[in-house]
């Protein structure tokens, strides 16, 4: 087994060991693709929920927030494509009678040769050193460009065969690259069908007037058909946004890699109402302010890109994807598309209402065009988990697991720790806490020696503990440890306040987004 398959179940065990994700009705034995949030997973979603909350509506003051609910008429569904259209093609193997997404197998296929130019470069990088010049090797080395024309190749052909609706060339494209099945390894596929993503169900008591309806797929066509309302009540002005987050629910054929691709899974989505023609301004636009908002977290370089869609989606003329490193290579963490008039377009001729803004500059309606951002929120959960995870020596020879997560999302700020459980530390800890309890989740422990204590904070990624001792009876000072560099420092309690706002506070963040 590879190393980076045991890292990502390292991380998976992790997250249930210290109360981060569970899977669902677990004494059940699970429901696949489903899962639930931990005490301390649920303060590290909601503080990324805040992190995009906060930058997208807070921040911004021609965006504004709702909260739509998850049931909507089911015409709805028929306006927006998706009933017609919300399909995956999936396939699946005669052996091992697993289901596949024949998409992500051609996917997956061309990951492989881009691993192969990547480890060439690799080689290349090492082999000539500082006067490396990555652009001018990509585009002349032989073995390089033969990769990469199979790339393109591969692409353009199944680019053809989407937009054609060719499920038979889809398979003969499975065929064709020799595709194989990884349980079975043989490459007996069954025909490509179309399989719709939406899960339904009844409304209503009395079978005879029940109607079937929806559990929502994207949060976003709560924002449009609220369109009017919002923009009338909020007295908006184009360009503006409507911004919520909320779940969506998806019958995922392929459920697998934990939380990345679930079927009852949180969205947080922005829909940004624009003058039409402007959009690829706007488009161009968002695509770096989102890009921001994930480097502000400070993680390497390198661990973010951009792919443009191959294929579009029904409603867009412009749209990629910010991928992410995850421990199983680069994957969507978040969509941007640019959706023209075509979600509020087709509610009028749905509804039969106009879903049109008066125009005061031009003097005259039209109906809008958008441009949105769409993330998954457990997506960017596991980038921040698998991201932050840390398996580490320290120099006296004994191990550590740290969550090195960025301070401002981390599911407890700080910990309080009596060094013995007498002598009125207790007491003393308890006072701080009650100062520091208003701002932040912090946590009390009186329990184990200090060090272990230390270990179970850095095991849930708290950024600083605050130690009691006896000296703190005498002096006032206490003694405060950061998790990434163990270092200790005594500081006089009057300050601890301030040292832990200026270590989670996430105003930094925003701050260096420049709204
Ligand atoms: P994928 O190609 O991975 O199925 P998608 O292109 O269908 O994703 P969108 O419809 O653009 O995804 O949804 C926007 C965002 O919602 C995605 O970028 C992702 O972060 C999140 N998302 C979509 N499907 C799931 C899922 N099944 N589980 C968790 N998050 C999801």
């Amino acid at each position: 087994m590879s190393t980076t398959e045991d890292l990502f179940k390292n991380i998976i065990s992790h997250a249930k060991e210290y109360g981060f994700i569970f899977q669902s009705s677990e004494i059940y034995d699970g429901l696949s693709a489903v899962y639930d949030y931990g005490q301390n997973g649920a303060e590290l979603k909601k503080n990324i929920r805040d992190y995009w909350w906060k930058s997208m509506v807070q921040m911004n003051e021609n965006i504004v927030g709702i909260d739509a609910a998850i049931f909507m008429h089911p015409t709805t569904w028929k306006a927006s494509g998706h009933v017609d259209a919300f399909n995956d093609p999936l396939v699946d193997n005669k052996d091992s009678k697993k289901r596949y997404r024949a998409d992500v197998l051609i996917e997956d296929h061309v990951a492989k040769i881009e691993g192969k130019i990547n480890k060439e470069v690799e080689k290349a990088k090492t082999r000539f050193g500082d006067s490396f010049d990555e652009q001018q090797y990509r585009s002349t080395n032989a073995r390089v460009m033969e990769y990469q024309q199979k790339i393109d190749a591969i692409n353009t052909r199944f680019k053809a065969a989407l937009e054609a609706n060719d499920l038979n060339e889809v398979r003969q494209i499975i065929l064709d690259l020799e595709i194989v099945c990884p349980i079975s390894g043989t490459r007996n596929w069954t025909e490509v069908r179309q399989f719709n993503l939406m899960f339904s169900t009844q409304v209503g008591s009395v079978s005879e007037e029940a109607s079937t309806i929806y559990l929502r797929p994207e949060t976003a066509q709560g924002i449009f058909v609220n369109f009017l309302n919002v923009q009338k009540t909020g007295r908006m002005k184009i360009p503006f946004g409507i911004a919520q987050t909320g779940k969506a629910f998806r019958n995922e054929i392929v459920a697998r890699q934990f939380i990345f691709r679930m079927r009852e899974f949180e969205q947080m989505e922005m829909q940004f109402f624009i003058k039409p023609g402007t959009e690829m301004e706007w488009y161009h636009h968002w695509k770096e302010t989102r890009m921001k908002w994930h480097r502000a977290l400070g993680f390497p370089d390198g661990k973010h890109r951009f792919h443009d869609h191959l294929k579009l989606a029904h409603y867009a003329n412009a749209a990629c994807d910010i991928e992410f490193e995850f421990p199983f290579g680069f994957k969507e963490l978040e969509g941007i598309h640019s959706r023209t008039d075509f979600d509020l377009g087709n509610h009028e001729k749905f509804s039969g209402k106009k879903l049109q803004y008066f125009d005061p500059e031009l003097n005259q309606s039209y109906v809008p065009y958008v441009v949105e951002t769409s993330i998954g929120l457990d997506r960017m959960f596991l980038a921040v988990l698998s991201q932050a995870y840390a398996e580490e020596k320290l120099d006296d020879g004994t191990d550590r697991v740290v969550l090195r997560i960025p301070p401002m999302l981390a599911p407890i700020k700080c910990a309080i720790l009596p060094l013995t459980k007498k002598d009125g530390l207790p007491e003393k800890a308890r006072e701080i806490m009650d100062r520091l309890k208003f701002d932040h989740a912090c946590m009390y422990e009186e329990k184990d020696s200090i060090g272990k204590r230390y270990r179970r904070m850095d095991a849930i990624g708290t950024p600083l503990c605050i130690t009691v001792d006896h000296e703190t009876l005498t002096d006032n000072s206490v003694t405060l440890r950061d998790r990434d560099t163990m270092q200790q420092e005594r500081v006089p309690i009057d300050r601890v306040e301030q040292l832990v706002m200026d270590k989670v506070d996430m105003r930094k963040a925003l701050r260096a987004l420049g709204n």
